[in-house]
């Protein structure tokens, strides 16, 4: 393989993009990466394996997930120390991006190290743009928490969000996040997207009731988008108009030009009915 353009620094972490499905999605410059690297921090060794023997590549690899981070890290801070070219991968996607990668980036800056990302794959930005969402601006949840309590009050807040927002949820959850999200908004757009890259992609649009009704597997890997609330952002741009000193009736024709939304509504918003 050709040598790619820039320098590889030893005493950085590389951060290495893999596949969320297909193979075939991992670039050259993260190959060339994992080639020359002493040392790989990999979220399950077996999975990184099995793709980099694809690529005939042998890294040694070291442990690096959920259950081992502080004997992980320190081993890669070691081998930092220790003058080792060190690059990062998890099982799928980023890392750093919903899984314990985010820690170490954290800790090997805080131990005075450089870390470098590669871009290349993850589950966000093609979920959110095969759910034909607004993508400007948007706001990334990652997985909601486990607990009951602050999974509901997250759910509420999402709701409340004039952006669009981004969710990663596992199959053996999703009916009840759709039937939380049915009571307390049931009419916001929304989008299911599943295996993404994989042969059984699949984008499920519509309501919060309509995609919890759609007869999807409840199974693979999937991101639930959802939209924001039109009526919030509404509420706000008024605020913003009316604080700049303009009359109610002005605003809500400022806001019908810029919206396309009928006077009257926005004279009501306004008046918080
Ligand atoms: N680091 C990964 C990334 O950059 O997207 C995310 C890792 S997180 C542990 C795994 C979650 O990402 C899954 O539960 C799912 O929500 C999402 N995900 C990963 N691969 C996916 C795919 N092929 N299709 C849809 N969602 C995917």
């Amino acid at each position: 393989m050709s040598k790619t353009p820039g320098q590889i620094r030893k005493g950085t972490l590389y951060l290495c993009p893999t596949p969320i499905g297909n193979l075939e999605d991992i670039t050259l410059r993260v190959l060339y990466i994992l080639g020359e690297a002493d040392i790989v921090g990999a979220e399950s060794v077996k999975v990184t394996k099995k793709l980099l023997s694809r690529y005939d590549l042998h890294p040694r690899l070291v442990s690096y997930r959920e259950s081992n981070r502080e004997s992980g890290s320190q081993a890669i801070i070691k081998a930092l120390e220790d003058g080792n070219i060190v690059a990062l991968v998890s099982d799928s996607g980023t890392p750093g991006i919903s899984d314990p990668g985010v820690d170490l980036i954290g800790r090997v800056l805080d131990a005075g190290f450089e870390v470098d990302v590669l871009p290349g794959p993850s589950a966000l930005l093609p979920g959110l743009l095969l759910s034909g969402m607004p993508a400007e601006p948007f706001i990334f949840y990652g997985f909601l928490p486990p607990n009951k309590k602050k999974r509901r009050q997250t759910l509420e807040e999402i709701s409340k969000s004039r952006y669009t927002v981004i969710l990663y949820e596992a199959p053996h959850r999703i009916s009840k996040t759709l039937s939380d999200l049915g009571e307390i908004c049931p009419g916001r757009r929304c989008a299911l997207v599943r295996e993404l890259t994989k042969i059984h992609q699949e984008v499920i649009r519509g309501t919060v009731k309509e995609v919890f009704q759609a007869g999807f597997e409840k199974r693979g890997e999937m991101v639930l988008v959802l939209a924001g609330d039109p009526e919030i952002g509404m509420k706000e741009e008024s605020k913003k108009v009316i604080s700049g000193g303009m009359s109610r009736r002005d605003a809500a024709k400022i806001l019908e030009e810029n919206f396309n939304i009928p006077r009257q509504k926005f004279l009501r918003l306004l008046e918080g009915k």
